[in-house]
C-alpha cells in the first residue's frame, strides 16, 4: 500500500515508512504535572476538546489494523489514560468481542492506585478483557506528584495479576531505589533532575523546554544549521493521536501532520500524505529546526544564542509561531505550548 509521497519516489529511494504503533490519547488531562512533560498536562488543565470520544478511539483503533493488518498495534496513553477508566474498559470489551487483536500496552504514571482493592479491581478487569502490557512511568519527575506507596503498590499487584513479563517499569532502578521528590525544595528539584538527566537525556520540547532545557549543555544557535529531520520523520513508525483527531509524528507532539475525523481515518491520512507539501515538515525535512527559526525570522522571531538541542529550539520557534497565530491549521493545540 503505497502512500502519495512514496509513489513519485524511485523503486530505490527511501520511502515513507507505514504508521504502525499508534498511541491513542485519551485525555490530556493528568494528576501529575512532571517537569519532563512534551505537553503541559496537569490536573487543572482546561482542555475540554482533548477529551478523545469512544467513536474516535475505536476508529482509531480499527484504522491501525486496516492500514498494518496483524503487523499493527496500539498503546493507550494520555495525560493519563486512567482518568477514563471507563473508556479503558469500553475499548479492550470492543476490541474482546469483535477479536480486533493489536493492543500492545496501556501507559500509566499509578496516581490512581491509591488503595489495594481499586488496584486490583481495575488491573483484573482490564487483564480479563485482554490487556496484556501495564507500563508504569516513573522517574524523579513522576514521582514529585505521584506517591512511592501508588507506585509500589501498582507494581506488586499489576505483578501478581498480569505476571512480571506483562509488566513494563520504566525504569525499574528507580523504582527500586526511589526518591521522594515530592518534598524537594526548588534548588533540590533542579540539583536532582540534572543528575537524572546526565544518565538519561529528554526531549526538550513542551514543559520540558521550559522546566528542565536550562539544566543541561547549551549549543550555539548556529551550529544547529544543516541538522534536519528527514531521516527520523520518514523511518518514524509510530504517530500519536489526540482527542482532538491531531495526528502528531512520533514524539513530535505539536506538529500537527493530520486530522482525523468522520471523513479521514487514520489510513486516509496515511495514503495521501506527503511531508514536502506540509508547511513545517516540508522545512523540518529540509533544513531542520533551523531552517524553521530562519524562516520566522523574517516575521520577528528573535533566536536566543544558545539552545539545549535542535528539539529545543524547534519547540522554542514552533511556540512561537503559535502564539502569533501563524499556521494554526498545522500547529497545535493550545496545551502543547502551554497555553
Ligand atoms: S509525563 Fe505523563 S504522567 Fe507526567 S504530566 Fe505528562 S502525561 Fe502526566
Ligand atoms: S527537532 Fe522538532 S521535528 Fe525534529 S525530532 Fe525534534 S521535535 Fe521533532
Amino acid at each position: 500500500m503505497e502512500n502519495a509521497y512514496n509513489r513519485r519516489q524511485r523503486r530505490n529511494d527511501p520511502k515513507l515508512k507505514l504508521w504502525s504503533s499508534v498511541g491513542i490519547m485519551l485525555t490530556y488531562r493528568c494528576p501529575a504535572a512532571c517537569a519532563c512533560c512534551y505537553v503541559f498536562s496537569a490536573p487543572d488543565i482546561n482542555c475540554p476538546g482533548g477529551e478523545m470520544t469512544p467513536e474516535m478511539a475505536w476508529d482509531c483503533w480499527k484504522a491501525t489494523r486496516e492500514l498494518n493488518g496483524q503487523n499493527g498495534s496500539v498503546h493507550l496513553t494520555g495525560g493519563e489514560p486512567f482518568l477514563r477508566f471507563e473508556l479503558l474498559r469500553d475499548l479492550l470489551q470492543k476490541a474482546h468481542d469483535s477479536g480486533i487483536g493489536g493492543l500492545e500496552k496501556i501507559e500509566t504514571n499509578a496516581a490512581w492506585c491509591v488503595n489495594d482493592q481499586i488496584t486490583t479491581e481495575r488491573i483484573s478487569e482490564l487483564a480479563n478483557l485482554g490487556l496484556t502490557k501495564l507500563q508504569i512511568s516513573t522517574d524523579i519527575y513522576h514521582q514529585q506528584f505521584v506517591p512511592t506507596e501508588n507506585l509500589q503498590r501498582a507494581i506488586r499487584i499489576a505483578t501478581e495479576i498480569l505476571g512480571p513479563e506483562c509488566l513494563q517499569v520504566r525504569w525499574r532502578d528507580f523504582a527500586n531505589d526511589p526518591v521522594h521528590s515530592e518534598l524537594f525544595s526548588e534548588s533540590e528539584l533542579d540539583e536532582a533532575f540534572t543528575l537524572a538527566l546526565a544518565k538519561i537525556p529528554e526531549r526538550m520540547v513542551g514543559r520540558a523546554a521550559v522546566r528542565l532545557s536550562h539544566l543541561v549543555k547549551q549549543q550555539p544557535y548556529a551550529s544547529f544549521q544543516g541538522i534536519n529531520c528527514r531521516q527520523s520523520h520518514m523511518a518514524a513508525k509510530g504517530v500519536h493521536i489526540d482527542g482532538f483527531g491531531n495526528v502528531f509524528s512520533s514524539t513530535c507532539i505539536g506538529i500537527i501532520t493530520g486530522k482525523v475525523d468522520n471523513d479521514n481515518s487514520l489510513k486516509d491520512i496515511w495514503l495521501n500524505y506527503d511531508f514536502t507539501q506540509h508547511p513545517i515538515w516540508s522545512v523540518l525535512t529540509e533544513g531542520g529546526p533551523w531552517l524553521l527559526a530562519e524562516n520566522a525570522r523574517e516575521q520577528g522571531f528573535v533566536p536566543a544564542e544558545n539552545y539545549a538541542g535542535k528539539c529545543h529550539l524547534c519547540y522554542s520557534v514552533r511556540k512561537w509561531l503559535f502564539s502569533n497565530g501563524l499556521f494554526p491549521d498545522y500547529l497545535g493545540p493550545a496545551v502543547c505550548y502551554g497555553q
